[in-house]
């Protein structure tokens, strides 16, 4: 099954309505106009006359709603998760295109984002599993959530005064990289997880006012599991969701020194995840996912399982550059393929071969 990249035009904010937009959605030539749009068009910044296109997966305009995009994109994969199979949900984008509106969202119910979304939809299939099989499946959701900033791994349920400067080791534990010590709580009902994941979230602003820094630049991961246990069985599958720093090239914005540390942290590790997108796409053996700290513990490519980059795009002009660069990153993510391989269920007292890596085909996308 191959990686979804798709994208998403945020709407005008109010201080941008006399603004131009010039990031625009279309259908592909010749296609049916009512379609749902696949295109992304942006001006030559050096030639208005001109633009440039960009085909993904999927392109959300600025009217798409928070339950349109759940719905299309992460809805689907609540069932893949429970059939055993990981899922890895990016958000991805310069700051203030909705990176954390899309992940997170608003307050009220039309405003939730994919996160709350798709822990209801857990919770959910997990009172259905528990009924169909009349408790004979037993299901555990437990959370880690944790904050990459410079390339260290701050966990977000610690207080930011009880938090070493330099973050909690990783280590290599049976060829899983593990961050040692990060804390994992279960949450049994959506209500117990929202509360958790607000203070978290508390943790993660406070901390970012304390290291002058906003929290636009550090990557915010969210990993939920899910164990389902029945006499003979335990099988664990996990849902990742990332809300990327900030990929604005900072060196044109902003030459403090300060700034400049982080800004080389984010790009490499922008840079390796883009790497290693390319290289999964590419099917190559090697996948540079050990040279940063975010693939590493996420083992991208080595999981099982889908991957869903959202692209998050503002329309206006103040941005052009930037979203030339967010829509050229996401090119490259285009063509991926992950080979889809169920995570084993582990049987107490039986050994099972391991199933055959499967690699099904993905979408051929060609930037035109
Ligand atoms: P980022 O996390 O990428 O820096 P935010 O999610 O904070 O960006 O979004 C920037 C601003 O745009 C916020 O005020 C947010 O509420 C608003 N916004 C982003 N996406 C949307 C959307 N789809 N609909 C309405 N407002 C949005
Ligand atoms: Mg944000």
């Amino acid at each position: 099954m191959s990686v979804r990249v798709v994208a998403r035009i945020r709407p005008l904010l109010k201080q941008e309505l006399d603004k131009d937009t010039i990031v625009t959605a279309d259908s592909p030539e010749g296609g049916n106009n009512a379609a749902s749009p696949t295109i992304v068009r942006i001006p030559n910044p050096k030639n208005d006359t001109e633009s440039f296109s960009f085909q993904f997966s999927s392109v959300y305009e600025q009217d798409a709603t928070q339950q349109q995009l759940f719905d299309s994109e992460v809805a689907p994969t609540v069932k893949h998760l429970f059939n055993g199979f990981d899922t890895t949900i990016f958000a991805y984008g310069v700051t203030g295109t909705g990176k954390t509106h899309t992940m997170r969202g608003g307050k009220s119910m039309a405003d939730r984002g994919v996160i709350p979304r798709l822990l209801s939809g857990i919770y959910r299939r997990c009172r259905k599993i528990e009924k169909d099989t009349a408790g004979a499946t037993q299901v555990e959701v437990s959370m880690s959530y944790y904050e990459i900033y410079c390339d260290r791994v701050y966990d977000l349920f610690e207080s930011p005064d009880k938090r070493t400067p330099s973050g909690l080791p990783i280590r290599d534990n049976g060829g899983k990289t593990v961050v040692v010590g990060l804390t994992e709580k279960p949450c049994s009902t959506l209500k117990e997880f929202e509360h958790l994941y607000d203070q978290a979230n508390i943790n993660r602003s406070t901390s970012s006012t304390k290291l002058n820094a906003h929290s636009s630049r550090s990557h915010a991961i969210l990993c939920v599991k899910i164990t389902q246990t029945t006499e003979t069985t335990v099988q664990v599958s996990r849902a990742s969701a990332i809300d990327l720093a900030g990929s604005e090239d900072n060196r044109r914005t902003d030459n403090n020194k300060e700034r400049l540390v982080e800004s080389s942290a984010i790009n490499k590790s922008l840079f390796v995840l883009a790497q290693c997108v390319e290289a999964i796409s590419k099917k190559q053996s090697r996948i540079p996912y050990r040279e940063s700290k975010m693939t590493r513990i996420l083992s991208l490519g080595q999981n099982n399982g889908l991957t869903l980059m959202i692209l998050n795009l503002a329309p206006v002009r103040s941005y052009h550059l930037d979203t030339l660069s967010s829509l050229n990153f996401a090119n490259r993510t285009k063509k991926i393929e992950v080979a889809e391989v169920e995570n084993e269920a582990v049987y107490r007292n039986i050994v099972k071969p391991l199933a055959a890596t499967t690699s099904i085909g993905g979408s051929t996308i060609t930037r035109q």
